[in-house]
């Protein structure tokens, strides 16, 4: 069954505890986007506020570091409770090391690619992540538009998982919508994250309960 990421880059900071319960009981797990103003422009939250929201829900904490040297982040983001770290594959010249480290944690691992990725880069990996994350739109802002290039991404990931027998969770994070959702569902993603599409939303619980239904299409 398919599961719905919300991410909180799109909430009101200010309130983010009151902002994640509103949203708690339809979403699967919550999703952090971690920027450094290098690997990407904006500079957004680190484990600081991973560690204030740990209290705040029993939802899995997904840290998507979108920084240079991710390797760096994975003690402090375990520390302050964080469940499972991705990393960009092209933030580092040789991923396998730093999956090895961020599996040392503890924590789910997994790589994220940005859209100029090819599916392939990934495939060497499969065997030793938890999650891949593709990125439907360029890493660092929230609410631009779905990039459809994103579907044969998806497509051919989730048949070599397929094809290898792995368990590995697929998920698409960018431009998801209850009219984006559905295609990227039927093209193999198991996690449909979503920023603007909820917390952008003028009843944010109601837009996640809508979506967690064609998550389950899954
Ligand atoms: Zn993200």
């Amino acid at each position: 069954m398919g599961k719905l990421g919300a991410s909180i880059l799109a909430a009101d900071l200010a309130h983010l505890a009151a902002q994640v319960k509103l949203v708690q009981d339809d979403v699967d797990l919550i999703h952090i986007d971690v920027m450094d103003a290098h690997f990407v422009p904006p500079l957004t939250i680190g484990p600081v506020v991973v560690a204030s929201l740990r209290p705040c829900t029993a939802l899995p904490l997904h840290a998507h570091l979108q920084v240079e040297t991710p390797e760096g982040l994975f003690d402090d983001l375990v520390e302050a409770g964080a469940d499972a770290v991705s990393f960009h594959l092209e933030a580092v010249t040789d991923p396998a090391p730093v999956i090895r480290k961020a599996r040392g944690t503890g924590m789910r691992v997994g790589v994220a690619l940005a859209p100029e990725t090819s599916a392939e880069s990934a495939f060497t990996h499969l065997d030793e992540v938890d999650d891949v994350v593709v990125l439907a739109v360029h890493p660092g802002w929230a609410g631009q538009s779905f990039q459809p290039e994103a579907l044969s991404k998806l497509r051919a990931l989730r048949s070599e998982i397929d094809r290898r027998g792995l368990s590995v969770d697929l998920h698409v994070d960018g431009g998801i919508n209850a009219r984006t959702g559905p295609a990227c569902v039927e093209a193999g993603a198991t996690v449909l994250v979503a920023a603007s599409a909820i917390f952008g939303a003028e009843d944010p619980a109601a837009a996640a309960r809508d979506l967690k239904r064609v998550a389950e299409a899954s």
